[in-house]
């Protein structure tokens, strides 16, 4: 019993320290990023939608080309949900899976005209079930469209950089949320994601982190890490 009672202290002890360095870390991320907002362009939640369905294995820089030709044509969802599924497939051919993504696409439009009137809906449960929509794209449209935090959005920066830092010692994206959502304040999930992608983006990046430029450097263990500028 006191052998127990021993290694949960130690773990409660453990989660106050990574909490602490979590919060560390969200004050220095703001202080650098503090204008960091989705990269993905957008003019409503429906296009924030679509975009971040065509996100996946592929980059914002890619999608934003793409969604300037396809929302210039289908700017909302009744019009999309109007689109053949060849049609779509052509103008978003380079984001790669375009087949599944064209039929993801202009399923889901349907689906938002059928049931929400071509809305975009507010809760998470009424999204991860419309046609290409899993958690994560469910967790950006939310935080960023609407401002409601129902989540952590872990991506592939996201993952490599709380490994790196010693937030997580996780590879599942789910558990990653889960150990994020632990040690940061509600408030703060949102524009954490959002900073942290920009900070992979630019200095810790997937091959060769620049670490002597890093705001992070002295808060970070800098795990997994073996070569960095
Ligand atoms: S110190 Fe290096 S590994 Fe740690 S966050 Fe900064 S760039 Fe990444």
């Amino acid at each position: 019993m006191a052998k127990l009672k021993k290694e949960l202290a130690k773990e409660s002890e453990a989660a106050k320290e990574k909490r602490r360095q979590a919060a560390a870390i969200v004050r220095r991320l703001a202080k650098e990023y503090a204008d960091a907002e989705c990269a993905l362009v957008h003019r409503s939640p429906f296009q924030l939608l679509i975009a971040t369905i065509l996100s996946a294995q592929c980059t914002d820089e890619r999608v934003n080309i793409v969604t300037k030709d396809l929302f210039a044509q289908y700017p909302d969802a009744a019009a999309l949900a109007e689109a053949t599924v060849k049609d779509v497939e052509k103008i978003i051919q380079s984001t790669g899976f375009f087949r599944a993504k064209a039929k993801n696409i202009t399923e889901c439009s349907k689906k938002l005209v059928e049931l929400h009137g071509g809305k975009v809906p507010r809760e998470l449960e009424a999204l991860v079930v419309l046609p290409g929509v899993g958690r994560k794209t469910a967790n950006v449209v939310l935080g960023t469209a609407y401002g409601i935090p129902t989540g952590v959005v872990v991506d592939t920066h996201v993952t490599r950089l709380t490994q790196r830092l010693g937030l997580t010692k996780n590879t599942d994206a789910v558990k990653i949320e889960r150990d994020l959502m632990q040690c940061l304040k509600e408030d703060e999930w949102i524009d954490f994601s959002h900073r942290l992608i920009h900070h992979g983006r630019r200095v810790c990046k997937a091959r060769k982190p620049i670490c002597s430029e890093c705001v992070l450097l002295e808060l970070c263990p800098r795990i997994g890490v073996t070569d960095s500028a």
